[in-house]
C-alpha cells in the first residue's frame, strides 16, 4: 500500500475507521465538510471543506494517488456519495461505503415510514399537533410551511434555514438516553417524532421513548447508495477490505 486511505467522515463510524486504520499503521486523510462549527475530530490527517464537485475530487485524488477511499459519511448525505462514486471510477480509485445499519421497528412501535424529507412533512400535517422534530439542521426548512403543528425542533447547531411559526428550538448534541428523551416527549405533549432513519446507538433512545410512550414515529427511509458501490456496515469490515488492499 503506497497513498493513504482518504476517509470520507463527519460521522463516528468514520473516526473509528480513522483510530483503527492508524492503529495498524495504515495513513489516513480524514475529510469533513466544514457544517458543524466545533466538529469532533477523528486522528491523523485531517482536511475541511467541500473538493468542488465531481471535478475537483477527481483532481484531488489524481494528485494526493491515494489506494483507495472510504465513504463513511452520514447515510443521508447523498450528494458527496454520488460524487465519489464518480469521482473513483474516473480515477481509477476503488471505493468502499461504510454505512452503520438502519434501525429496524420493534414490537409496540409505530413507524409511518415515508421516502423523504417532504413527505415527512406532509405526514406531519396530517397527523400531528405537536411534534419533536429531530432530523438535523439542514431539513428544518422542509417544516416551515406546516403553520397548524407547534414544532420541537432539536439541532446541534442553529439553523439558517426559516422555521415553522409555532415551535421551540434545543441546541443539543447527543448520545442521549432513555430516560431524558422520555421526559421531554412528556413535558412538551409531544403527539408524533419524526426522525431520518440514520441507525447507530447514539441517538436511538428516543425510538425506545416513544415506543414507551405510545408516541408515533415518522420514520424517513434512507435513501440507496448510487449504483454499483459495494457497502459494509461496520468498522471492522471496513478495515478488513482496506487490508486485502495490500
Ligand atoms: P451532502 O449533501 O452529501 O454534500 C453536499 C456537499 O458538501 C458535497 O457536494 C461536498 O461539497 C460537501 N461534502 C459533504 N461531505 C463532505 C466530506 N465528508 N468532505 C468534504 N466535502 C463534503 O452532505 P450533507 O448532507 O450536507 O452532510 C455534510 C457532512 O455532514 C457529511 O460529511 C456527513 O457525513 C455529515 N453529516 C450529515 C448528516 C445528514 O443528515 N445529512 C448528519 C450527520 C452528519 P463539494 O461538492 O464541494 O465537494
Amino acid at each position: 500500500m503506497t497513498g493513504p486511505v482518504l476517509i470520507l467522515g463527519g460521522t463516528g463510524e468514520a473516526r473509528a475507521l480513522a483510530r483503527q486504520l492508524v492503529d495498524a499503521g495504515v495513513a489516513v486523510v480524514s475529510s469533513l465538510a466544514g457544517r458543524v462549527r466545533d466538529p469532533a475530530l477523528p486522528v491523523g490527517e485531517v482536511r475541511i471543506g467541500g473538493f468542488g464537485g465531481v471535478p475537483g475530487l477527481t483532481d484531488w485524488l489524481t494528485e494526493h494517488r491515494p489506494t483507495a477511499v472510504v465513504d463513511a459519511t452520514h447515510p443521508f448525505a447523498q450528494q458527496i456519495s454520488r460524487n465519489a462514486a464518480a469521482a473513483t471510477t474516473q480515477a481509477g480509485v476503488p471505493l468502499l461505503a461504510l454505512r452503520r445499519p438502519q434501525w429496524q421497528p420493534e414490537t409496540g412501535d409505530s413507524w409511518i415510514d415515508v421516502p423523504d424529507i417532504r413527505a415527512a412533512a406532509t405526514e406531519v400535517g396530517r397527523r400531528s399537533r405537536r411534534a419533536f422534530l429531530t432530523t438535523g439542521r439542514q431539513d428544518v426548512g422542509a417544516f416551515a410551511a406546516q403553520a397548524d403543528t407547534w414544532f420541537l425542533i432539536r439541532v446541534v447547531d442553529a439553523p439558517t434555514a426559516d422555521l415553522p411559526p409555532h415551535h421551540e428550538l434545543l441546541r443539543s448534541r447527543g448520545p442521549y438516553d432513555v430516560a431524558g428523551e422520555r421526559e421531554l416527549i412528556d413535558r412538551y405533549g409531544v403527539d408524533h417524532l419524526v426522525t431520518k432513519n440514520s441507525g447507530g446507538s447514539m441517538t436511538s433512545a428516543k425510538l425506545t421513548a416513544a415506543r414507551d410512550a405510545g408516541v408515533p414515529v415518522i420514520m424517513v427511509r434512507r435513501p440507496a447508495l448510487p449504483d454499483g458501490v459495494a457497502a459494509v456496515d461496520s468498522v471492522d469490515a471496513a478495515v478488513g477490505w482496506v487490508a486485502q488492499l495490500r
